[in-house]
């Protein structure tokens, strides 16, 4: 059965042309799909909306559905075909032309140029084994959106936008000023609309007229393994929204990978130091090391001297993009005990004197030992 036509759209017996149309604007602004993209009824009802329009705003179709209902139309030769549209986007691009209801209606602020949104950049913190293995993360920042009370126009729903009366439309006034070479004519966009050559009358409450709200919003991001410290992820689409049908902006996400005192970052390859009392380093052990999957033991060979790296190969961090994953390379700190008890000074003495040339190291000479303690 359908419903009567005005009061699809919300209005009296008597509505005039003007009444008519401007309900009809008012129901297409809440049903835009841009707007109202969860409504599953939204094209039913646009397309309602639409055939009730089309009667109403023609003066021979709205006298036969007064006189004879909508049987009057049927017999009149008059066929709703909102059928075949693909889409309800397709419908409103039918019907309001490739601008879109705001620019058939001036519902919204396409007078001037659409303006693409900003971008927001927001920093998060992970920690180095979140880097080396990748890791969504839950960032929650603040942009600006469109006002969901008025739809981005600014206007107090149900209340009209009209020309502005400073620029009369043009969203640009001319600034003259004097200068040596004569009169300089600038144009700089309107104080009042801020360009849009409209604006409210009654301005929406949520926004204040501004069309724009700042809401907090959340995204998830996988932060990709092997991410280093101040590299940004680009989230298309994310940032402030767009004015005038402009595009949003984007969402930068700059990570920052907190420091690690296990271990120091050189490219792809980690750097870990152990400690081993001289006499285990002479003697030979073996240790446990960190690594970014914990614990791993580690052997020690007998003689190892101050300075000396073992290579943990692909126990770095992964690659970016292509590539190896690094090495985790161990630094041996060979320590000298100190405060020595009577009984190992005795001992370490007995020791020393048994010492010959053939203890020392001997594969080095003097300029590759000062290289080595040089470039420590
Ligand atoms: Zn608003
Ligand atoms: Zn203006």
């Amino acid at each position: 059965m359908a419903r009567d036509y005005y009061e699809v759209l919300g209005v009296g017996r008597d509505a005039d042309e003007a009444a008519v149309k401007s309900a009809f604007r008012r129901l297409a602004r809440e049903l835009h799909p841009d707007v109202n993209a969860h409504d599953p009824d939204a094209e039913a009802k646009f397309k309602e909306a639409a055939e009730a329009y089309e009667v109403l705003s023609d003066a021979d179709r709205r006298q036969l559905y007064d006189s004879y209902g909508h049987e009057g139309l049927k017999t009149g030769g008059y066929q709703p075909n909102f059928g075949d549209f693909g889409s309800i986007s397709d419908l409103f691009s039918a019907f309001f032309g490739a601008g879109g209801f705001d620019a058939a209606f001036g519902g919204g602020r396409m007078r001037g140029g659409a303006v693409q949104g900003g971008d927001v950049a927001v920093a998060v913190a992970i920690d180095l084994a979140d880097a080396a293995h990748g890791e969504r993360v839950d960032v929650a920042y603040d942009a600006r959106t469109r006002c969901s009370t008025c739809n981005g126009n600014g206007a107090k729903p149900g209340t009209p936008i009209e020309t502005c009366e400073r620029c009369q439309g043009a969203g640009q006034l001319q600034a003259v000023s004097r200068t040596a070479f004569g009169q300089l004519v600038r144009n700089v966009v309107c104080d009042v609309c801020g360009g849009d050559g409209r604006w409210p009358r009654d301005p929406c409450e949520t926004c204040r007229g501004d069309g724009m709200v700042v809401d907090k919003r959340r995204v998830e991001v996988e932060v990709p393994a092997g991410i280093a410290d101040g590299q940004r992820i680009r989230v298309t689409g994310r940032g402030h929204a767009g004015e005038r049908g402009g595009p949003n902006g984007d969402l930068y996400v700059v990570v920052r990978v907190r420091e690690d005192e296990r271990f120091l970052r050189d490219g792809s390859d980690l750097v870990t130091v152990v400690d081993i009392p001289a006499p285990l380093a002479a003697l030979g052990t073996t240790v446990d090391v960190p690594t970014l999957d914990g614990l791993v033991p580690v052997e020690i060979k007998a003689g190892t001297q101050p300075g000396e790296e073992i290579r943990l190969g692909g126990r770095g961090m992964p690659p970016l993009q292509r590539g190896r994953t690094g090495d985790l390379r161990v630094v041996v700190n060979v320590t000298i005990p100190r405060r020595l008890t009577r009984e190992q000074r005795e001992m370490l003495e007995t020791f020393a004197g048994t010492l010959t040339d053939d203890n020392q190291r001997g594969d080095e000479g003097m300029i590759a030992k000062l290289k080595r303690v040089l470039a420590g």
